[in-house]
């Protein structure tokens, strides 16, 4: 292991910590929900981005719930 050739003084040290800051996110309201968004993001709500439905939330929910049924009537005729 090798040794640091020169200190790094506190001043140094803060210095270089004065740009660890974190800053606030800049969220935007989704159109559609009005929930609050990433800008330029789809909506994780509502699956919608510039006005169109990308994820199929709604046609997913259903998918499962059939699928859910099928399982429940399956274990019911057993
Ligand atoms: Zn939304």
């Amino acid at each position: 292991m090798s040794t640091q050739a020169k200190k790094r003084t506190k001043q140094q040290k803060r210095e270089r910590a004065s740009h660890f800051a974190l800053t606030e996110k800049q969220l935007s309201t989704c159109p559609k929900c009005k929930k609050p968004i990433l800008p330029h993001h789809v909506c994780k709500f509502c699956g919608f981005y510039k006005g169109l439905d990308v994820l199929y939330l709604d046609l997913k929910a259903e998918r499962k719930k059939k699928k859910t049924k099928k399982k429940e009537d399956k274990a019911k005729n057993k």
